[in-house]
């Protein structure tokens, strides 16, 4: 059965055509979907027959929410949702001055590998389809009653290794007759799937691009990300200065600090050199702590000083905050997990 989520706008559109329904309900349509009516039923101003249609060859989707949990820290919310497979995936609603920002996930799992990293371990069991990214942000939405204006493609999976439809969900999110997310309040981030990040150009779409560089050096590098072996450091800077040249946006880095590992003076000072002529903007995270690994953060001091060397060298560089602290929904620490083992093991 067909999830009209996972349709372009113009596809929809032209589905409707087919269909027999004048176009302008595709416009109505979509608007319901993305408003996350539950049912064909809800939406009133759809003929029956239209309805009927559409219930026979298409359907709904949505997630439902099986957990939810809020810090008591900074009102952070982490939910699991449950996939019709019964696999489950999370998302985190962040709130900051400027409104909600949620994190989504792209994948169920991923295969990156990332040393660090939970939602690695256990691999890739698949990628997410348009719609069940989408359903992320408009069932959050739904159950915050509040709107969520920022998007951040940070949770479990690498979007570049699902590149087509993370353009879908990205067209439709942006669409003014859905929820409507201006391009310049989304932001993604890749571990350095170089070809993706080419390819996004493309799109010039005015998405912030974020890449998780975590070492100034391929022998660091190498050691806690299997990517950089395929794509090096040299070719993942020389694909963000196209991105840069082709779409306006400054670039983020994301810098997780593991102590004794990339911390030191001398990484910060090598990080200035490598990305000192890019139009940039370093977010320093303080490693967060994932049961399976042994990396360990270093004091606030030794980051304060990593973030001081970086800023007297001329770089844009601050140090996040940690939010969700409390409820495993910082970074790096979501998970994929399955729900009913019968219908979905790895
Ligand atoms: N696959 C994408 C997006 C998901 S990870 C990517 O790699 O960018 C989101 C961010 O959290 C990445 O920068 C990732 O490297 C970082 N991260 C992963 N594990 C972490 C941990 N234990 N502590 C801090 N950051 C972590």
């Amino acid at each position: 059965m067909l999830d009209l989520k996972d349709l372009e706008y113009s596809e929809l559109s032209e589905y409707i055509k087919s269909v027999g329904a004048p176009r302008f309900r595709a416009e109505q349509i979509f608007s319901w979907l993305h408003a996350g009516v539950c049912s064909y039923d809800e939406m009133t101003n759809i003929s029956k027959k239209t309805r009927a249609v559409l219930e026979k060859n298409t359907y709904v989707s949505t997630l439902k929410i099986i957990e939810k949990y809020v810090s008591k820290l900074d009102g952070t919310v982490k939910y699991l949702f449950e996939l019709p497979d019964g696999n489950a995936i999370e998302s985190v609603v962040m709130r900051y001055e400027h409104g909600l920002t949620i994190c989504i996930s792209s994948q169920v799992g991923c295969r990156m590998g990332c040393r660090f990293c939970a939602s690695t371990i256990g691999g890739l069991y698949r990628s997410l389809t348009a719609g069940e990214m989408l359903n992320q942000v408009i069932f959050a939405q739904k159950d915050m009653g509040e709107r969520i204006g920022n998007v951040v493609i940070m949770g479990i999976g690498e979007p570049m290794d699902n590149l087509d439809n993370i353009k879908k969900f990205l067209h439709n999110i942006n669409n003014d007759k859905g929820l409507n997310i201006g391009y310049r309040h989304i932001t993604i981030s890749t571990c350095g799937v170089v070809p993706g990040i080419y390819s996004l150009a493309e799109e010039n779409l005015p998405i912030t691009l974020a890449i998780s560089l975590h070492a100034p050096n391929d022998g660091i590098r190498n050691t806690i990300m299997p990517i950089n072996r395929k794509y090096p450091i040299a070719e993942l800077i020389k694909a963000c200065h196209d991105y840069y040249n082709t779409t306006g946006r400054r670039i983020t880095f994301e810098y997780s600090l593991i102590s004794g590992v990339n911390d030191g003076k001398k990484e910060a000072r090598e990080l200035a050199a490598l990305i000192g002529d890019i139009h940039a903007h370093v977010n320093l995270i303080p490693v967060n702590k994932v049961e399976e690994r042994a990396y360990k953060k270093g004091t606030r001091r030794e980051i304060e000083e990593f973030c001081s060397v970086l800023k007297e060298l001329g770089i844009n560089a601050t140090i996040r905050r940690e939010l969700g602290a409390d409820i495993s929904a910082s970074c790096g620490q979501l998970r994929k997990r399955t729900l009913n083992l019968d219908t979905a093991v790895k």
